[in-house]
């Protein structure tokens, strides 16, 4: 694992205090529920396995992630939680997956065959979740194909090759507390569960909540919580509350140092297309960072840092490796800091000040920060 200080152009440090603390918050909400790290797409950009030790050590008790890949990389770092692990498509090595003592979901008949086939390749029963699709309108098997999916599974689970341990869904407007579909769809999973009871099949682990519906929807928790973003101490949305006031603090700053300071005179282009032009005699600051580390290129002129105690905007276009701050008379030089998010306890934005700015979610602020940017933990 990288260290911190480990990247002299730019640098992502995870707090695992903060992801410890948060999980510890959501294992709280949690209640009688246990609870799911979701650390898919590398931990939200944060590390997938120092996060999910992390995440293990406040008192989470599964892992769940989107792919094999990552699920038998969690077992490689010898993670022996219960791991769920919830997408594939036709093909995937999945006596691999049964071997490692892997939960897989099932939302149609042919994943069902093809977890039974590796089964009988593994020599051992598969674990698996059923999904069902109430609302969301993206995986899960739909109210028609429900009951036939639970009695394949009857029929599998009598032949001794798989357990239907779980049965599953998730929300389309939890980061909406009030939305009437969150009401409807906790309807829609119970009536699922009584089919797959009715079915012969004895779900224990039955699941539904994403990290708003963990945090605010106590009647969707049933047996297991799987929140996500609030492990890495961020907010779900706007609508659901302040990452301080949810008792999360956000883990991930990302900072780079000033590669170039130069004077230049008013009225010098900055930038591709010149979309920025000096308004007087300054001084510019280039931030070696660019859209391929992740900084989106629609934070031209848009997004801001910290820089020299204050925060300032981008000016011009952020190009692939690369961006230019105005700093007009301030005194920067080269190697300075540069905090591009963080907590905001230093008066840099936050994730969600970089996403209310560029018109889109935190999740996706953090989770694009590219493989260039090394990460280290505190
Ligand atoms: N469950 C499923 C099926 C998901 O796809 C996700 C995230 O996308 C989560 C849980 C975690 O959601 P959140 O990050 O909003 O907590």
């Amino acid at each position: 694992e990288p260290t911190v200080g480990a990247g002299p152009r730019a640098h992502a440090t995870v707090d695992l205090d903060a992801v410890r603390e948060s999980t510890a918050t959501l294992v709280a909400r949690a209640g009688s529920a246990a609870t799911m790290a979701v650390v898919k797409a590398d931990g939200y950009g944060h590390g997938m396995i120092p996060c999910a030790r992390a995440a293990l050590d406040a008192g989470a008790t599964w892992l769940g992630v989107t792919g094999i890949e990552e699920a038998l990389a969690l077992r490689a770092a010898g993670l022996t939680a219960p791991v769920f692990s919830w997408l594939m498509a036709p093909g995937e090595p999945l006596a691999d997956a049964v071997a490692a003592d892997i939960d897989l979901s099932a939302s149609a008949g042919w994943a069902l065959d093809e977890i039974a086939a590796a089964a009988r390749v593994a020599g051992r029963p598969a674990r698996v979740h059923l999904k069902a699709d109430t609302g969301l309108g993206r995986s899960g098997a739909a109210s028609a194909d429900w009951p036939a999916l639970c009695d394949a599974a009857a029929a599998l689970r009598a032949e001794g090759v798989l357990d239907a341990v779980g049965v599953w869904s998730h929300f389309a407007f939890a980061d909406a507390p009030g939305h009437p579909t969150v009401r409807g769809q906790i309807g829609q999973f119970i009536e699922a569960v009584e089919v797959a009871e009715k079915a012969g099949l004895r779900p224990q682990v039955r699941h539904l909540a994403n990290s708003a519906a963990t945090l605010v929807s106590p009647e969707a928790h049933f047996d297991l919580v799987r929140p996500g973003i609030s492990i890495y101490g961020l907010s779900p949305g706007p609508e659901v509350g302040r990452s301080a006031e949810l008792g999360l603090r956000p883990a991930m700053r990302l900072t780079a140092r000033v590669a170039l300071a130069k004077r230049v005179p008013a009225g010098s282009g900055v930038s591709y297309a010149h979309r920025y032009v000096t308004p007087a005699e300054t001084t510019l600051a280039l931030v070696p960072v660019g859209y391929a580390d992740g900084v989106p290129r629609a934070a031209t002129n848009l997004g801001e840092v910290l820089l020299a105690g204050r925060r300032r905007r981008i000016a011009g276009t952020v190009c692939m490796d690369q961006f230019v701050v105005d700093v007009g008379d301030d005194r920067v030089e080269a190697g300075d800091e540069v905090v591009l998010f963080g907590p905001g306890d230093g008066g840099e934005p936050t994730a969600d000040d970089w996403a209310a700015a560029l018109g889109t979610i935190n999740y996706e602020i953090v989770t694009r920060i590219g493989p260039r940017v090394p990460r280290g933990y505190l």
